[in-house]
Parts: C-alpha cells; structure tokens; sequence
C-alpha cells in the first residue's frame, strides 16, 4: 500500500459526505483540478510533459476545462505545439500503405487520447486498490467506508473489483454485507423516490407531497454517471 495514496484516500472518506456525495468521486475532483492547475502553470514547459500532450491532446471535457481556465496564453503555446505535432502526422505526400496505417494510428491516438484522462487515472486507480486495502487493515477506515451515504454506480463497481482482486472470501463476504448493504438501500430509497416523482404526474396523486422526490431523475442521473464535478 502506497502511503502517498492512503492520506487523501482517508481524508476523502473523513469529509462530512454532502447529501448524495460519493468520497471517490470527491477524490476525482481533486486530482483534476490538481491536473488542471499543474497543466497550465508548473508543468507547461516541461519538455516530457509537452511530448505527451503533443501526442495523446485532450478530451472534448478537459478541453473545455482547459478553455475555461482563464490562461489562454499558456494554453496556446500548448496548443501550438500540439498542431505541430499533427501537421508532421498528416503533411501531404505520396503515402505508401504502411506509412498511411501509421499516421491513422497517431491521429486515433490524439483524436481518442487525453493527458489529463491519462493522469487521473493513473492516481485514481491506486486511490481505488488503497480504499480496498485499507478497508482490509484498518478497523478505523471500514467504519469511515460505512458511514458513507453511498457511492456512485461507476465507482462502486470499481471499489468492489479491487475489493475482490485484494480480500480473501471471508472478508469480501463482509464487504459485500456492509457496502453492499448500504450501496442497496440506497438504490432502493432512490428508485423510490423517481417512483413518487412519476407518481405525481398521475392526476390521482396531484395532491401528494412530494417528499424530497423532486429533484429524483438528478439524482439518480448523478448515481448512474458520477458526480465528479
Ligand atoms: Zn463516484
Ligand atoms: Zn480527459
């Protein structure tokens, strides 16, 4: 277990859990805006860093990010170089088979790539394996894993993996009884309330409270795709 990961792994599960908060999510935002802030300011200029924005770009989200950032300077000079690097992939000229194969495989690269994607997810996936071992080591950590008011789909998919690919079966069933536990009540409580939210377009129900059930399909959307932001 890297100690590097452990610390913002047990602050993110420490945070007092806004309504609906998933801790990883949580921590996905954090290594993007650590992303963000390092892309345009300390590691702009660095040579290693400028060879793999060149050829991986960035993704149409962290590219409006990038755009909203407010440093359009450092941004262009990132940019500039990046056209550079397509210009020498695609420059016109006769183009045997294989040279045209190659350039298709660069250009899928930068079209499908993102630095920034590529980042996080280096750190993340790590965050991920951390929260599934300390849930094994750390009595602490398991009850913080517990109070949590669930997680997102995406990432408690990916929790409960590193859970199986690290726990023995007697602590996998306990994780299973736990988390999945708490993961079912909530997706119970929520499939509820979109139940009720549907219930109140029916004239006969009109009159109902809504119970907390108005803001249901958005909440169930920030469950199913992640809240990250
Ligand atoms: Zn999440
Ligand atoms: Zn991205």
């Amino acid at each position: 277990m890297e100690q590097i990961y452990t610390i913002p792994v047990n602050e993110a599960f420490e945070e007092a859990p806004a309504e609906g908060e998933c801790p990883f999510c949580r921590l996905y935002s954090k290594l993007q805006s650590d992303e963000l802030d390092l892309i345009l300011g300390a590691s702009m200029m660095e040579p290693d860093v400028r060879i793999k924005t060149n050829e991986s770009g960035f993704c149409p989200k962290h590219f409006e990010k990038l755009l909203d950032g407010g440093k359009r300077l450092p941004l262009a000079l990132m940019l500039e170089s990046h056209l550079e690097h397509i210009e020498e992939i695609i420059k016109p000229g006769i183009m045997p088979a294989k040279t045209a194969a190659n350039a298709a495989k660069k250009l899928s690269a930068v079209a499908d790539g993102c630095y920034i994607c590529d980042r996080i997810e280096y750190n993340f996936s790590r965050m991920i394996e951390t929260a599934a071992l300390l849930w094994q080591s750390d009595e602490a950590f398991r009850k913080k894993a517990e109070g949590q008011d669930h997680f997102c789909l995406g990432h408690y998919a990916r929790f409960l993996a590193a859970a199986k690919e690290r726990l023995s079966k007697k602590e996998l069933a306990a994780f299973y009884s736990t988390a999945g536990a708490a993961e079912a009540k909530y997706i119970a409580e929520l499939r509820e309330d979109v139940s009720r939210f549907c219930k109140k377009f029916d004239y006969r129900y009109a009159d109902e409270p809504w119970e907390g059930a108005k803001d249901a399909p958005e909440r169930a959307a920030r469950f199913l795709k992640g809240e990250e932001e």
